[in-house]
């Protein structure tokens, strides 16, 4: 129809055409895997993004390929970011921290022609590189002089910064589809195998769109945002988007995460918001306490992927003027869904009332609906009391698993989401429990069926439940509760042991409970809530 607005669609490659353009000169830090400090801006990132999107071509990537990369945070993988992406391609984030068995798995899923990797990650490269599949192109992320001497992958290994520099750095994005896929991340979030949550071009817009709002999660080009949530679970929430859409300077911590090494870079970079898990914030302000020290830039920090307990948040507020904003999300949501800021009311609440609204998880962003349910699927009242299944729809929701034949997980047009809450009359969501049956450690899923699994191949068990049980430090710790066969000896160190090389060392539970039975229902299904209400507090305790 005449004079309506142009069809323009919304593509990840317009964000950095954007940031090259207006924010062109904004500084990007990173603190390398070589142990220094690099730094150049925008204008560099988007130069050397189209010299790799070239190069990505000249290894025969096409559009709609995936091309993986298993690394920090740090500016090569904020290239691959833009160039995967924006030249059609599919940028899939691989977790160094899962076992190497489901990371071949996953690789092979997702048929990944390349990988970018950090040289901290050659070895594990190297044991997955005889596990997978077809043979896969990797590239080193680093320069001649650092590349290793000698290794055991099958194929050749290319040198990131010789791919690069061979290439000319004009390249046109592609006019693409809106809903053409551009990022692909996968989850442990739910039994099984993992599984792929396939993002859009117009979606991830969308999503940073929404996501980077003053009541969200609030940036602009004012800010030095400097994201420890990693790049590889579900793209750093977002911010290496949101930064380019803003303009906000960028620092990227590599691989050092400890309570020192992200002080130190806060302060010589003036960082003035970061965001991250609970589990990284108390390495953090143990070290400032320590040190007897305090924060002269960072003004927020975005708290998310795990409760935000409110003993964090009073240090943070009232001890070093940083405002703290608890965020809930799902990689099925790109992720984020709730962020957890005031309504004008609230600012006139005592203390104590105002602690009480941030240990809620937050209101919906504009694009995401929410409800709660009851088990027989009725919408259940805002009324702050009621608990039930946690559901959302949106346009930066996922509607199924990328190459899944299972039947979709959407109810009625509504994505469960596997966490049981209550909503205030305000619209504050708040997450009591979890349906799924998981385990959340220091902000990564540990499958608790893989464990059940593992220990019931011992000859002497004879049943294995695994369940979450809270943590001082990781929030949660997997806790194993075991039936002996009849007559058995084994102890809860040889148990232990087993699990060595079949599971992730961080999977392996801290402890193990001997019980005489677990509780059935009547279809002799596991009890796991009332054993979960039992030994929930064991790590606390022990
Ligand atoms: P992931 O897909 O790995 O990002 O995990 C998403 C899940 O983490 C959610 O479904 C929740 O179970 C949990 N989660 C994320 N943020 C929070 C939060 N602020 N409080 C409690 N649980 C959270």
């Amino acid at each position: 129809m005449h004079g309506l607005m142009m069809q323009q669609p919304l593509l990840v490659a317009s964000l950095l055409t954007h940031a090259e353009r207006h924010h062109g000169g904004q500084e990007i830090v990173s603190r390398r895997v070589e142990g220094d400090i690099h730094r150049y801006c925008y204008r560099d990132l988007a130069q050397r993004a189209r010299k790799l999107a070239n190069a990505l071509a000249g290894l025969g990537i096409n559009q709609g390929e995936r091309v993986g990369t298993l690394a920090w945070n740090g500016y090569r993988h904020m290239e691959l970011y833009f160039a995967v992406s924006g030249s059609g391609a599919v940028l899939h984030t691989l977790n160094p921290r899962l076992h190497v068995d489901q990371l071949a798995y996953i690789i092979d899923h997702a048929d990944d022609r390349v990988i970018f990797f950090d040289l901290t990650f050659l070895p594990l490269i190297e044991s997955v590189a005889s596990r997978i599949k077809s043979p896969k192109v990797f590239v080193a992320m680093t320069d001649r002089a650092s590349m290793p001497a000698k290794h055991d992958l099958p194929i050749m290994l290319l040198c990131y910064e010789d791919l690069i520099d061979g290439h000319r750095d004009d390249f046109s994005w592609p006019l693409l589809d809106e809903n053409h896929a551009s990022s692909l991340c996968y989850t442990s979030g739910t039994t099984g195998n993992p599984k792929g949550v396939l993002y859009s071009h117009r979606s991830t817009i969308l999503h940073t769109y929404a996501a980077a709002l003053p009541d969200s999660l609030n940036c602009s080009a004012r800010d030095v945002i400097l994201p420890v949530v990693p790049m590889f679970h579900v793209n750093a929430w977002g911010l290496p988007y949101i930064a380019c859409m803003v303009g906000a300077k960028l620092v990227f911590p590599g691989p050092a995460l400890d309570g020192k090494s992200l002080y130190e870079l806060i302060e010589a970079e003036q960082v003035t918001l970061s965001a991250g898990v609970p589990t990284v914030w108390q390495g953090l302000l143990r070290h400032v306490a320590e040190r007897g020290t305090t924060f002269t830039s960072m003004r927020r920090t975005i708290v998310g992927g795990a409760p935000c307990p409110t003993a964090m948040t009073t240090e943070f507020q009232e001890r070093y003027q940083v405002d703290v904003l608890h965020a809930w999300g799902m990689t099925e949501l790109s992720p984020v869904g709730t962020v957890c800021s005031f309504k004008a009311h609230h600012l006139s609440w005592p203390t104590p009332q105002r602690y009480a609204v941030q240990a809620k998880q937050g209101r919906g962003v504009f694009g995401i609906d929410m409800r709660i349910v009851g088990p027989d699927g009725e919408e259940l009242s805002w009324d702050g009391q009621v608990t039930g299944d946690l559901q959302v729809r949106g346009p930066w929701v996922t509607s199924g698993y990328f190459g899944s034949e299972d039947a979709s997980p959407l109810s009625d047009g509504w994505f469960p989401t596997g966490d049981v809450a209550k909503i205030d009359p305000d619209g504050f969501m708040q997450i009591t429990d979890r349906s799924k049956d998981v385990i959340k450690s220091g902000g990564e899923w540990i499958s608790s069926i893989d464990i059940e699994n593992v220990a019931c191949l011992h000859p002497e068990v004879a049943s294995a439940v695994c369940i979450a049980a809270r943590h001082p430090k990781w929030d949660e710790r997997p806790l194993l509760l075991i039936v002996k066969k009849p007559e058995s000896a084994l102890g809860g160190d040889e148990l232990l042991e087993f699990f060595d090389g079949r599971v992730a060392k961080w999977w392996k539970p801290d402890a193990v409970v001997f019980v005489d039975a677990v509780p059935l229902g009547a279809t002799g299904k596991v009890l796991k809530n009332q054993l979960r209400d039992q030994f929930r507090d064991y790590y606390l305790t022990a």
